[in-house]
């Protein structure tokens, strides 16, 4: 065995990441239909008015205000009917003391109208329109720009392109937006034992689960997944792998990056790139590496799954975010009762998976091999290194996958 040089804590791992981080800095153009959930890349400002004309926010009647003053139910304003408005045109009529127009919500207001009266507050009395309630100026209408400005910004580079904002782009007529592009992963899971899906198992083997689970977590987080087919535990295959990876923005192995004998992804490391630490805190997942391999970030994942998905959760996924310069991820927490108490190892910043049932916190964490500690688990809590105990019933913060 070769043992960790140096294990750090788990602020340490994250100070040293985040002092990684090389914000993606490539862009491209996409149609509005793709771009939520992407991050803009440049301003975007308005090149018209929006509403681009002024507009009527209730079906009623358009009417110049003055003429309705002091009209009631009992005496209402009596008015000409000059005109039915729909949307999508525009009336050539314009509308005069005594006078109003049919109009409906969204279409362009008349000239000489300077309010609406809403449907509600009329009636049909005879050849004349009654208005039972007196108007006030610019009343239920959407005046032209009060929106946006022709020249007004509609988002800023590095703003998140929410659902919100991809409307106010298509308000002001983009067809397409230049957004960050998104960061490419390169995937990849070493061990002799590990085998694609879809195979009859031969003796020893197991199935390829990392390789699922990082391609997973990348894609939800922003990232462009490449997987790769896995590699033997040989030095040269996995430096040649390396190598085949150094186009991608950031290059997640996993397994082999512990300190046995047949761990070499370590090695691999070492000849090409430079350690940035190898060992964290953590359980599960103490044996992560990070480095800079020809000068792509590079994680060097545990090949047990949970270990493997937990740090992907803690270490990578924030990494990755920040690449993709998208804003920090923001779990829900819950604070509920812990239903049976858990004894956690020291020295370790431990993340404790937990079910949900009853509004009550059930230990779900069986081991770092076992995919069901996550699989079967509504989320984590966190043990601090110096504590080893959480007694039954205590409140406890639960982080929501
Ligand atoms: P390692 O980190 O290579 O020492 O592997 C630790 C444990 O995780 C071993 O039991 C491996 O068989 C298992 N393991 C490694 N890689 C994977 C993988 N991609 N999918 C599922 N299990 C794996
Ligand atoms: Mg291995």
């Amino acid at each position: 065995m070769r043992p960790f040089t140096s294990t750090i804590s788990l602020e340490e791992a994250r100070r040293r990441l985040a002092a990684s981080v090389r914000p993606i800095s490539r862009s491209e153009r996409v149609g509005l239909e793709h771009a939520g959930g992407r991050v803009a890349a440049a301003e975007v400002s308005s090149p018209i008015d929006v509403p681009p004309f002024s507009r009527s926010a209730m079906d009623g009647y358009a009417v110049v205000a003055a003429t309705t003053a002091g009209a009631s139910r009992s005496s209402p304003a009596r008015l000409r009917l000059l005109d039915r408005i729909y949307t999508g045109a525009t009336s050539s009529v314009t509308v005069t003391a005594g006078a109003c127009a049919e109009i409906a919500t969204g279409a362009p207001l008349p000239a000489g109208a300077d309010a609406v009266v809403m449907v509600e507050e009329t009636a049909h009395g005879g050849d004349a329109i009654e208005i039972f309630a007196a108007a006030s100026p610019g009343q239920n209408i959407g005046r032209r720009g009060a929106d946006i400005l022709a020249g007004d910004r509609v988002v800023s580079a590095g703003d998140l392109l929410t659902p919100s904002r991809v409307g106010a782009l298509a308000a002001v007529g983009c067809r397409d937006v230049e957004v960050y592009a998104k960061p490419r992963v390169a995937i990849l899971s070493t061990g002799n034992e590990v085998v694609e899906p879809g195979q009859v198992l031969a003796p020893g083997q197991i199935f390829d689960v990392n390789r699922f689970t990082l391609t997973a977590i990348v894609s939800a987080h922003g990232g462009v997944p490449e997987p790769q087919r896995a590699e033997q535990d040989e030095v040269e295959a996995l430096v040649a792998a390396l190598d085949r990876c150094a186009e991608a923005d950031l290059v997640v192995f996993s397994g082999g990056s512990s300190v046995g004998e047949r761990d070499l992804v370590v090695d691999a490391i070492r000849a090409r790139g430079e350690m940035i630490f190898h060992g964290v805190a953590v359980r599960p997942g103490k044996p992560t590496a990070f480095a800079i391999v020809s000068g792509t970030p590079f994680f060097g994942m545990p090949g047990n799954p949970t270990s493997c998905l937990s740090n992907a959760y803690i270490l990578l996924v924030p990494f990755l975010r920040a690449v993709a310069r998208l804003p920090p991820h923001a779990p829900r927490t819950l604070r509920v009762p812990l239903g049976r108490r858990i004894v956690s190892a020291a020295n370790r910043h431990q993340f404790y998976t937990v079910r949900l049932q009853d509004g009550v916190a059930h230990p779900a964490f069986k081991g770092s091999g076992d995919i069901t500690s996550l699989s079967h688990a509504d989320g984590y809590i966190e043990i601090p290194a110096d504590q080893d105990t959480v007694a039954e019933g205590a409140l406890v913060d639960v982080t929501l996958f």
